[in-house]
């Protein structure tokens, strides 16, 4: 599987295009605030073959252009189930941001994702990991060589925990959960540059817990909420 970091908008955020080799299928994850996505996909030539639309998580920056994203591509899209309550209030992010997004049109929602659950992109199979805390249903896309984990983990930090539907606790548990995956899986961000999950669990400062619980060199670092 291809992974293009596609960078948008004005919070910077990173969506990405997938693209399964064999077939050329791609799926496209997340969609800034803005058309700024759909447009830059359309003016491709080719065009990508578009299969599917996946959300990590429903903040405006990774989830309020689809309205926009889906009148270029009308594709099945798959949100996290836990995440609907978020979703719902992608009218209010909008307005608190300034950004123009007409009232109750969040986009269209086809399938809800459970932990565990898994899609097939042309040969490649995608598999959704559950990791709440950053928000309520957040989640990571991922194949054998490359996880898309919205803002779960960044390089060298983590996803806020301090916003209204922010839970830090569980937010303790999905990175235990994330980093128990194979250490080579590249880890595509939500913002920020590309790292490893080997890289983060040897150097991040937000993980010494899980250094501390598996007995790996490397800094203490920060106590960010109980038990790390
Ligand atoms: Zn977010």
């Amino acid at each position: 599987m291809k992974v293009e970091p596609i960078t948008v908008g004005a919070f910077q955020v990173n969506t990405y295009l997938l693209t399964d080799e064999a077939t050329g299928h791609a799926a496209v994850v997340d969609t800034g605030e803005t058309d700024e996505l759909p447009r830059r996909l359309l003016a491709r030539d080719p065009v990508p073959d578009v299969k599917m639309i996946l959300l990590t998580h429903a903040h405006l920056d990774h989830a309020g252009a689809l309205p926009a994203l889906q009148a270029a591509f009308d594709v099945p899209t798959y949100m996290p189930r836990k995440e609907q309550p978020l979703f719902d209030t992608l009218p209010v992010q909008a307005q608190m941001f300034g950004v123009p997004m007409p009232p109750l049109q969040c986009g269209r929602i086809d399938h809800r994702a459970d932990d565990g659950d898994t899609v097939q992109l042309g040969e490649t199979t995608l598999r959704f990991l559950s990791t709440p805390g950053h928000t309520p249903g957040q989640g990571c896309w991922h194949d054998d060589h490359d996880i898309v984990v919205g803002d779960t983990l960044f390089k060298g930090s983590i996803g806020r925990t301090d916003f209204p539907m922010s839970d830090p606790q569980l937010m303790v548990d999905s990175l235990r959960r994330l980093l128990a995956l194979p250490g080579h899986l590249r880890v595509w961000s939500g913002h920020g540059p590309v790292t490893t999950l080997d890289d983060e669990l040897r150097t991040n400062p937000f993980l010494g817990f899980l250094r501390r619980e598996r007995g790996i060199a490397g800094p203490p670092g920060f106590r960010w909420a109980p038990g790390t």
